[in-house]
């Protein structure tokens, strides 16, 4: 009897909990939970570079992508003078579906404590490749110039941003061990595109630079249902997978002007004006904070205020 009270209790107060802090099903989830269903797939498992888990046929994204997310860890590591064990889950869409809430091909992360598992697209198909693939014929000649530039064709120049979300999922786990706080979620995808933005344009100039321009792209040509900084934290990827990347390109966009302006430094004062355990903060909080450690922010949050119609 007294146990089966004190699991009510128990329930009650995770229940109350959860409303205060909506954490949905689209936050990131338990880490040993992730490993354990990873497990039940039938995957091989391999070091390269970092530990990856993938699918017969797998082998050679893995050695793709494995070592360069190891070196991401590795920059990291050297900076910030803390380890984060991160390991990579490749998933073809029957596996995906298996194990994960999130709609197919949405890069997410696991983490706890010092230990993280990304989940990446084994193809790289899926919604963000998609959207992408729906701005080729739109996209103004000047940013077509800009693609051919880079000397991928516009196909392969969308896989290859596929491919670098890998880095911002890195960011996630590494802002929470750094001790960055996690006050609402846009701040955290910002913080997310700081860490990648500051590896890529360190290590892999011409990828930041690929980076960037799938940026422009998006937010030249999409017109969002969602903008506001509240929708964002109420519906996150439930707000559609095309208005979730509109949303990241503002945060990217804001991020990697930022880095060439502040550099790796700006990660450091991050962990000082938000330390963890704060928990949520108010959206007027954080800009003011953010403001305060450089000007500009507050009329970039303009950008999600509702439009009025006639404008
Ligand atoms: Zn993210």
């Amino acid at each position: 009897m007294q146990k089966s009270i004190s699991f009510i209790k128990l329930l009650l107060a995770v229940t109350v909990f959860s409303f205060l802090f909506p954490v949905n099903i689209f936050a990131q989830t338990n880490y040993h939970n992730s490993l354990e269903k990873v497990r039940t797939l039938p995957l091989d498992s391999a070091s390269h570079g970092i530990i990856v888990h993938f699918p017969e046929g797998g082998e050679e994204r893995a050695r793709e992508l494995g070592p360069m997310l190891g070196e991401a860890l590795e920059f990291f590591s050297d900076s910030l003078k803390v380890d984060l064990d991160f390991r990579l889950a490749l998933l073809r869409e029957e596996h995906w579906k298996e194990i994960t809430n999130y709609p197919y091909a949405i890069p997410h992360v696991s983490s706890e404590n010092s230990r993280a598992i990304a989940f990446l697209p084994l193809d790289q198909d899926g919604v963000v490749y998609d959207m992408m693939i729906s701005f080729k014929d739109r996209i103004s000649s000047d940013l077509s110039e800009e693609v051919t530039e880079t000397g991928f064709s516009y196909e392969g120049f969308s896989n290859k941003m596929v491919d670098l979300i890998g880095f911002h999922e890195i960011g996630h786990p590494y802002a929470n061990v750094y001790g960055i706080g996690q006050p609402a979620r846009w701040f955290n995808e910002f913080v997310a595109n700081y860490f990648l933005y500051a590896f890529l344009r360190t290590n892999y100039p011409k990828d930041a630079q690929i980076w960037d321009l799938s940026t422009k792209i998006i937010l030249d040509d999409y017109e969002p249902n969602y903008r506001t900084l509240e929708d964002f934290e109420e519906h996150y990827v439930g707000v559609g997978a095309d208005n979730y990347g509109w949303y990241q390109a503002n945060f990217e966009s804001k991020a990697n002007d930022l880095y060439e302006e502040r550099g790796f430094s700006f990660i450091r004062e991050l962990k000082e004006n938000f330390p963890e355990g704060e928990g949520k903060l108010p959206n007027e909080v954080i800009l003011a904070r953010l403001e305060k450690m450089e000007r500009g922010f507050k009329e970039w949050a303009t950008t999600f205020e509702e439009k009025s119609k006639d404008n």
